[in-house]
């Protein structure tokens, strides 16, 4: 029994394919480069897969892209003959997005599109491969063989909902694409037209490392023998002669094998988006030839907006591999640490075995040295870049850069140089810490930071508030790698890093006596706080707050807790220090009625107060609101008269 079914696009496909469709009707040549590039990628898989196999590759070995224009019928077929897709992997692949956090991405669109109209760029960071067909076509025909099979597979769509799939014949291995056109006025939009084809191919696919091929009508002038003439000279036949050629569209040239100065701005931006799928050009590019015992190619480029789903852990490495410009591989992790995952390049390294695994690659030498020479000159890159562009760079893949702190021992110095903070005295500009050493005040021993979620509440935080009246600066970290870049970067330049709400800050001392005078009530509000607070102590933090919560030195920092719980980790009750301020008139006052009235009712509450403060203070979530509030509205009541 042939297979033949209809079915429906998941939902996150059709909210795609209508964004796409509505968005980029104002771009929408740019289908032909996506289904060429598949093409592409579907004859380098074939490639690859023919050096272990011979057999896929077969007689069929002129690999090539055909482009097919009907004017009559209206229609443009794209013909590969590369490794195709069985009737599953047509499911899988049309049909599914295979990338994680589309849902997510689909649904942040809608909501761009209901606020201000949705933007090539934005829908141009997910890659919009396949479905921008539809852009330009009512109705598309797919119909593929994958190498090695005997059975073909139909699908065919008017991207409105569902799909038919269905067991075919097929003569030849490979991939042709039938696009229906949409009926079109303008004359530019013609794609059945040979010279909007031509010109489209050029402009967005020359590179293509296979030829696209044309059959065209070409037009050949006599040599003078050859044309019929009168008696007085005068030609009596055609002067020319019509025939049809195949004609490859593009020059095939490998952008990375050129030579540096000869390839264009657009060239590469052309290449770029054919790499990482990404609409926007890049923010910069390098390009290196490496010549001596090895040799190799890399051309690399930095995006200029990070991508959505940068963190997402199955998101592919932009890293390709290649042979002499023959492709091996693309999602290399080898060749660039996972924190710089978001640079897409080639690598070309002849000295490679063309059918090098993945395995094989982990523990060649070869590629361990391409992978540190690249980070080196992407090190290199971004500490040459001026500060206004390093600041737009470090705005969109900063995290990254941090997250390689705990990452990348070997290069943690470098990243320590490319780090940057917003701090209590830069006005919301960003700093490095070579700055803030700079800026450090005489008798400054450490470099002092703290963590949270906010901005605002952090640099406001009481525990900053004996470091504001030293006039030390304090680096504001609210990123939740910054924890980890913390645990990592003990010192810069052999300045110690210190949190401002842990441990003793070694800024003022508290006398003995002021102790001595405190320690009973104190011991009081230890025994009333006894399940949340490890410690009651005099604050040399503090100088107009009351209270605050401190962690010991290798203490987790309340920020952390935060974290590790809203990832749903178990984390064990932290107890920590509550610091109270002495010098505060409450304090005094509290002392007072501890010691003249001990049964008081009040005081409970007020030791709880104390702790509520301390929580608020830092931006926390207090156990019980709705007491706090209470117990301050009484206050109020009282005060007021
Ligand atoms: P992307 O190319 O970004 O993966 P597409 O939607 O363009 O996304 O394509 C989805 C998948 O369909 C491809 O990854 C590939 O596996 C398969 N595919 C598309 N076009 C072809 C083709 N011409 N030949 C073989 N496989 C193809």
């Amino acid at each position: 029994m042939e297979r033949k079914e209809t079915r429906q696009f998941k939902t996150e496909v059709q909210q795609l394919m209508n964004l796409i469709v509505n968005s980029l009707y104002s771009h929408s040549e740019i289908f032909l480069r996506e289904l060429i590039s598949n093409s592409s990628d579907a004859l380098d898989k074939l490639r690859f897969k023919a050096q272990t196999d011979p057999a896929v590759m077969g007689d069929d070995t002129d690999l090539h892209i055909r482009l097919e224009a009907d004017k009559e019928k209206r229609t443009l077929t794209i013909r590969d003959n590369g490794i195709g897709m069985t009737y599953d992997e047509v499911n899988e692949n049309i049909g599914t997005i295979a990338q994680s956090g589309t849902a997510a991405f689909v649904a942040a669109m809608e909501e761009a599109k209901k606020k201000e109209g949705l933007s090539p760029e934005l829908i141009g960071q997910f890659g919009v491969g396949f479905y921008s067909a539809f852009i330009v076509a009512e109705k598309v025909e797919l119909v593929t063989r994958a190498a090695g099979d005997a059975k073909a597979v139909r699908w065919e769509s008017t991207g409105d909902g569902s799909y038919t799939i269905e067991e075919t014949e097929k003569d030849s291995r490979g991939t042709t694409i039938t696009l229906f056109l949409k009926k079109t006025e303008e004359e530019d939009d013609d794609y059945t037209d040979e010279w909007t084809l031509r010109r489209i191919v050029k402009q967005h696919s020359d590179f293509v490392n296979y030829p696209v091929i044309m059959n065209v009508e070409k037009t050949e002038y006599l040599k003078d023998e050859e044309i019929i003439k009168d008696a007085d000279g005068k030609p009596i036949g055609d002067t020319f002669r019509k025939s049809r050629v195949d004609e490859t569209l593009n020059s095939m040239k490998a952008i990375w094998a050129r030579d540096k100065d000869e390839v264009t701005d657009a060239e590469h931006e052309e290449f770029y988006k054919h790499l990482s799928h990404d609409w926007n050009p890049p923010m910069e590019r390098l390009h290196l030839k490496f010549e001596g015992t090895t040799e190799y190619t890399a051309l690399l480029y930095i995006p200029s907006k990070a991508p959505f789903d940068m963190f997402y852990k199955d998101r592919k490495n932009g890293m390709h591999l290649y042979c002499k410009r023959v492709f091996i591989m693309d999602d290399c992790k080898e060749l660039m640490p996972e924190y710089l995952g978001f640079i897409s390049g080639v690598v070309d390294a002849p000295d490679l075995n063309l059918n090098v695994s993945r395995e094989i690659l982990q523990q060649n030498r070869l590629v361990t040295n391409i992978r540190k020479n690249l980070v080196k000159k992407v090190f290199d890159l971004f500490s040459a870049m001026d500060m206004e562009k390093y600041d737009q760079f470090f705005g969109e893949f900063g995290q990254a850069i941090k997250s390689g702190i705990p990452m990348d021992y070997e290069n943690t110095e470098k990243l320590s140089h490319l780090v940057r903070y917003k701090t209590t005295k830069s006005e919301g500009k960003l700093v490095s810490l070579k700055d803030y050493i700079e800026r450090m005040k005489d008798g400054q021993e450490f470099i002092y930071y703290i963590t949270g979620e906010n901005l605002t509440a952090l640099m406001n935080s009481p525990h900053l508030e004996a470091l504001k009246e030293k006039d030390y600066e304090v680096l504001l970290m609210t990123d939740p790698v910054d924890e980890w870049v913390v645990q990592n970067l003990t010192e810069y330049e052999k300045k110690k890093l210190k949190s401002a709400e842990k441990g003793d800050l070694d800024l003022n001392t508290v006398d003995d006596s002021k102790k001595e005078e405190y320690a009973k009530l104190f011991d009081f509000i230890k025994g009333k706080l006894d399940e949340t607070v490890k410690e009651v102590k005099p604050s040399t933090r503090l100088k107009n707050s009351v209270s605050c919560l401190a962690g010991d030195d290798y203490a987790m920092s309340a920020y952390m807790e935060k974290i590790m719980k809203a990832s749903g980790q178990d984390v064990p009750k932290q107890k920590r220090v509550l610091e109270l301020n002495v010098d505060h008139p409450l304090m005094s006052k509290m002392k007072a009625l501890f010691e003249t009235d001990t049964k008081n009712m009040k005081l409970d509450d007020y030791c709880t107060l104390l702790l509520d403060m301390a929580i608020i203070g830092e931006g926390g979530k207090i156990d019980d609101p709705s007491r706090f509030s209470q117990i301050v509205g009484d206050l109020m009541a009282q005060v007021i008269s």
